[in-house]
């Protein structure tokens, strides 16, 4: 199968994404290590390490997959605190939810199955809502950063970790052979399906590069909106606050 999805209708992306990680859901952790060489770990622990949080705090972790996130959040939020996964795959979620469970994480985990786009909590119900790795997958991004935005308190951040644009020019030759070349080889050694990962470097290609992602957020509405480039620019990682 081809997965080039600029001639998929949007109606069907929806599905194809559903598709793309049941595909890959129990092998997930172990192709991010071999496609980053480990590197994904670094990222998401200084996501989190420099996040707006406190101890006690209720945070939803969107796009939360296999719990990455959310299990590196419940350190900082502490027994008292409240974690919340939401995800639009169930396969993903139930991944996630065994894995935490096996790591003795189980009071103050909540698993929801649900739509960036609309999301099923009342507004200013979190004080931080995370998504990593996600926010590209998301067909109508502006309806996703809005409901971010609905669904925090005044005051709360918005964390969004996401393959950004290379700065170094130096890098771009290298990156591209990772993209095109390396990517879709280990897609087809893990998962036998070269087409998933096919999909994973367009998806890459296709999301916006930090600025463009910074003005998107302002126009949702969040206020001081800003950036930090992560591994010269591989991934960003883009904060804004509710006022
Ligand atoms: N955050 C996890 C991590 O960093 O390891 C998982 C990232 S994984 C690359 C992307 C996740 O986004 C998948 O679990 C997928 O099911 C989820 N996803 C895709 N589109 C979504 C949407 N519209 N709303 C919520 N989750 C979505």
């Amino acid at each position: 199968t081809h997965f080039g999805f600029r001639d998929v209708p949007v109606a069907d992306k929806q599905k194809l994404v559903g598709e793309v990680f049941s595909s890959v859901a129990g092998k997930y952790d172990l192709m991010n290590d071999a496609m980053s060489l480990g590197i994904h770990r670094v990222w998401k622990r200084y996501f989190v390490a420099t996040a707006q949080v406190r101890r006690g705090d209720r945070v939803l972790d969107l796009a939360g997959g296999t719990g990455d996130i959310a299990a590196l959040l419940k350190e900082r939020v502490g027994e008292a605190g409240e974690l919340v996964l939401g995800d639009i795959n169930g396969e993903m979620l139930r991944v996630g939810r065994d894995r935490m469970t096996d790591r003795g994480n189980v009071r103050g985990f909540e698993y929801v199955q649900c739509n960036a786009e609309s999301l099923p909590f009342p507004d200013a119900s979190f004080d931080l809502v995370t998504i990593a790795f996600g926010l590209r997958n998301v067909t109508d991004k502006d309806a996703g950063l809005r409901e971010m935005l609905r669904v925090l308190k005044p005051g709360g951040q918005a964390r969004v970790l996401e393959f950004s644009e290379v700065t170094a020019d130096w890098f771009k030759p290298i990156y591209d052979f990772h993209s095109f070349k390396v990517l879709p080889a280990l897609g087809k050694l893990f998962a036998g399906d070269s087409g998933s990962y096919q999909y994973l470097a367009e998806s890459i290609r296709k999301h916006p590069p930090q600025a463009e992602l910074k003005a998107m957020m302002e126009a949702a509405g969040f206020v001081r909106c800003d950036y930090k480039n992560l591994s010269a620019g591989i991934v960003a990682i883009h904060t804004g606050y509710k006022a």
